[in-house]
């Protein structure tokens, strides 16, 4: 087992301080380091700096954010759902760690998708259904990762079959 132990608290969302949804910030009791490029083979991560060990993932609607001592999960419900989901986590950080002589470590990031690629695969309805304005400023929230292609309704239509199986493999979540 490499990860034994942790303290978890809740923070505010810094971003909204008004959201219902709370963050929560992980001290590690162990450095799990050595097993992040492995985690980001296993979950599928978008975004690793090898030179600063921190990993991004994006799991069950969560951002989680690695590091060697710490994890940080956002728009969680209430202290129960964080502990809930950082103990699913240590799990998968411990088995990931006794099954690394059989996963390929992953040194680099997966390509961003640029708004304006993720735009053609929108509708283009303009129709706000999805809260927000026009497709181009959905999907330049798609690529901040503060909403999910689901949210377009029209997406989940037989019409837009073929992008729904786009923008799915483009933000594939670990873990789901
Ligand atoms: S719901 Fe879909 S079609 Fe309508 S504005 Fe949002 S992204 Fe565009």
């Amino acid at each position: 087992m490499l990860l034994h132990n942790y303290t978890l608290r809740i923070v505010l969302a810094e971003c909204n301080p008004s959201s219902e949804k709370v963050n929560a910030l992980v001290e590690l009791s162990e450095d799990i380091s050595e097993v992040l490029p492995y985690l980001n083979t296993v979950l599928k991560g978008f975004q690793y700096s090898d030179g600063e060990k921190i990993l991004t993932v994006k799991r069950k609607g969560h951002l989680i954010t690695f590091r060697p001592r710490q994890i940080a999960i956002t728009k969680l419900e209430d202290e129960k759902e964080a502990r809930e989901v950082m103990e699913e986590l240590k799990q998968v950080v411990n088995e990931t760690y006794e099954n690394k002589d059989h996963v390929k470590p992953t040194y680099i990031s997966k390509p961003v998708p640029r708004p304006t690629d993720i735009l053609k695969l929108l509708p283009g309805k303009n129709c706000k259904e999805c809260g927000v304005p026009t497709c181009f400023a959905f999907a330049f929230k798609l690529t901040s990762h503060e909403l999910e292609w689901k949210q377009c309704p029209l997406l989940l239509t037989e019409e837009f079959e073929a992008s729904r199986l786009k923008l799915s493999e483009l933000f594939s979540e670990g873990g789901d």
